[in-house]
C-alpha cells in the first residue's frame, strides 16, 4: 500500500476491507519517512507505540468489531503538543530532554479516536519562524525542492503529510504557523477559530494568538480532523462549545481585499491567485471588493502583543523545571547564575530577540506607549473584519507574498522573514478561522512550486470554508 493513494475515508474503507492492515499502514508510514529522512521532519519516532495502536485495531478487525474512522490513521504531532512519555522539545535545546509527564487535550482526543502517532514533527524554536530554520535540531528541508524551506513555523507537519508519510498532521498557528508552511508544501492547513480547539497541553508561544490546526491532502480531510480535534474543554477557558452554523444562501459571497493584492506580490502568486478566482467565478461565486484599512498596522501590532506574550510565557524556563541545558548547574555559584546560564545556552537567536523586544514593550514607561496601544489597533483590526462581514461571508487572499524562499535567504534579514507573514497574521489577531488550500494538486517531483490561497471565515464559521473548498477541489 502507498499512503498517500488514500483520503481518511478511502484507508478507512480500505482497512475495513481488509485490503491491508493497520501494521503494514505503519510499516509503511516508517519505510516513508526513513526514504526521506533528509528532509528532516520529525524529531521523535514513537514506533513502538504506533505499531502496538495499529494491532488492537487489526484484532478488532479480525474479530469483525467495528473500528472508528480514525482507527488505525497514521499522524504525526508537532513537537510542542504534549505526548505523555515523549520529549517535547518545541524544537529548542532548552527542552531536548523533557518528557511530558500528559497528554494534551487534541492529543488526548486523537488516541480516544484511535489514530496512531508516528511522531513529533520538526518546528521552529517554540514555533518563532517562518521558515523552521530556528530549530535546534535543523532546518526542514521542502519536497519539492531540498534547497528550498519547508516554511514554519510547523514545517515538520507540512512535510510530513506532502511526503506522504501520514494523512494528517498537526501544527500551531500563531501567526501563520500552519497555513504558510501548508502553502509552501502545496498541503492544506487550517487555523481554527481562536477557541474552538483546546490549547491545553501545547507549549505556549502567544497564547491570545496560538491555535492547534490539522494539515491535510484534502479540505474533506481537513474538515473531519477539525471536528475531531474542536471542542470546549474545562483545562482551556477560551474554548467554547462550537454551534456549528450552516449557510443558508446558495452562493456564498466571496470578498477581495484591495489591501491585500498589492505590489510587492510575486507574479507568480498573482497568476495562480486570478486562476483560482476565474475557477470560483465558474462555480457560481460572485466576488466583491472589500476594504480591511488597517492592514498596514497588523505586522507592527504583531510584533508588539506576540513578543509580550513570548516573554511572558518562556519566563518559566528557567533551568530548575522543565530539566535545563546539560551539566549547566555544576558550575553555577547562585541562582541567577544558573537562569542566566542556562537560557544563554538553552534558547536560540530568534528566541533571545522576541524575549528582549517583549520585556522592553511591557516594562514601565513604555508598557502605554506600545503594549497598550498595540492592543487598542488589534480591537481596529478586528472592526475591518467585522465591517467586511456585513457585505461578503468569506475573504480570499493569497497565503505568503512569494512560493518557498531558498534556505539561507532571508537568515540575516528578520524583517524581511516578518514580511512573508503578511497575509495570514491579521487573522490571528481577530481570531478568525482560516485555511490554506493548494490552488492545484502539486505532485512531489514534478518540479513546481506550490502557490496556495486562503480562505478566512467569520467566528465559528469553518463550514463556510469547507463549503468552497471542497467545491474547488472537486473541480480542480
Ligand atoms: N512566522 C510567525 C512568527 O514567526 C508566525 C509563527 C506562528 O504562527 N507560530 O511569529
Amino acid at each position: 500500500m502507498n499512503i498517500e493513494d488514500f483520503s481518511i475515508s478511502s484507508f478507512h474503507n480500505a482497512l475495513c476491507a481488509k485490503e491491508f492492515s493497520a501494521r503494514e499502514a505503519i510499516e509503511e508510514s516508517y519505510k516513508t519517512i526513513e526514504k526521506n529522512k533528509d528532509l528532516n521532519a520529525f524529531i521523535t519516532l514513537t514506533k513502538e507505540e504506533a505499531i502496538s495502536v495499529a494491532a488492537d485495531i487489526d484484532v478488532k478487525i479480525a474479530k469483525k468489531e467495528d473500528i472508528p474512522l480514525l482507527g488505525g490513521l497514521p499522524i504525526a504531532l508537532k513537537d510542542n503538543m504534549l505526548l505523555s512519555g515523549f520529549r517535547a522539545s518545541a524544537g529548542s535545546k532548552i527542552l531536548s530532554e523533557y518528557k511530558a509527564v500528559y497528554d494534551g487535550t487534541v492529543v488526548k482526543k486523537l488516541k480516544d479516536s484511535g489514530a496512531a502517532i508516528i511522531g513529533k514533527t520538526n518546528m521552529d524554536e517554540f514555533a518563532m519562524g517562518s521558515s523552521n530554520e530556528n530549530s535546534a535540531f535543523g532546518p526542514v528541508k521542502n519536497p519539492h525542492d531540498s534547497e528550498r524551506v519547508s516554511g514554519g513555523s510547523s514545517g515538520g507537519s507540512a512535510v510530513s503529510v506532502a511526503s506522504g508519510a501520514v494523512l494528517a498532521a498537526f501544527g500551531s498557528d500563531t501567526g501563520g504557523s500552519i497555513r504558510q508552511p501548508a502553502a509552501f508544501c502545496g498541503v492544506v492547513g487550517l487555523k481554527p477559530t481562536y477557541g474552538s480547539v483546546s490549547r491545553f497541553g501545547l507549549i505556549a508561544m502567544a497564547s491570545s494568538l496560538d491555535q492547534i490546526g490539522p494539515f491535510t491532502k484534502s479540505v474533506a480531510d481537513s474538515e473531519i480532523m477539525f471536528h475531531a480535534i474542536q471542542g470546549k474543554d474545562k483545562l482551556d477557558a477560551t474554548t467554547f462549545e462550537h454551534k456549528t452554523e450552516c449557510n443558508k444562501k446558495e452562493h456564498l459571497v466571496i470578498g477581495v481585499p484591495k489591501e491585500y493584492f498589492i505590489d510587492g506580490i510575486d507574479p507568480y502568486v498573482s497568476r495562480h491567485m486570478e486562476k483560482t478566482m476565474n475557477v470560483l467565478k465558474k462555480l457560481g461565486y460572485s466576488f466583491k471588493e472589500i476594504s480591511l484599512p488597517h492592514t498596514k498596522y497588523a505586522l507592527s501590532t504583531y510584533y508588539i502583543i506576540m513578543p509580550a506574550e513570548v516573554s511572558t510565557n518562556l519566563a518559566r524556563f528557567d533551568g530548575v523545571r522543565y530539566l535545563g541545558v546539560s551539566n549547566i548547574e555544576k558550575d553555577v555559584r547562585s541562582l541567577k547564575e544558573l537562569y542566566i546560564k542556562t537560557r544563554g545556552a538553552g534558547f536560540g537567536g530568534e528566541a533571545r530577540r522576541r524575549v528582549l523586544l517583549g520585556t522592553f514593550v511591557l516594562s514601565s514607561g513604555y508598557y502605554d506607549a506600545y503594549y497598550a496601544k498595540a492592543q487598542k489597533v488589534r480591537a481596529l483590526i478586528s472592526n475591518d473584519f467585522d465591517n467586511a462581514f456585513k457585505d461578503v461571508d468569506v475573504i480570499f487572499t493569497p497565503v505568503t507574498p512569494t512560493p518557498a524562499f531558498k534556505i539561507g535567504e532571508k537568515t540575516n534579514d528578520p524583517l524581511s522573514m516578518y514580511l512573508s507573514d503578511i497575509f495570514t497574521i491579521p487573522v490571528n489577531l481577530a481570531g478568525l478561522p482560516a485555511i490554506s488550500i493548494p490552488t492545484k494538486k502539486y505532485v512531489v517531483g514534478s518540479g513546481e512550486l506550490p502557490v496556495n490561497f486562503q480562505l478566512i471565515g467569520k467566528h465559528y464559521r469553518e463550514t463556510d470554508l469547507f463549503e468552497i473548498g471542497k467545491k474547488y477541489e472537486n473541480n480542480i
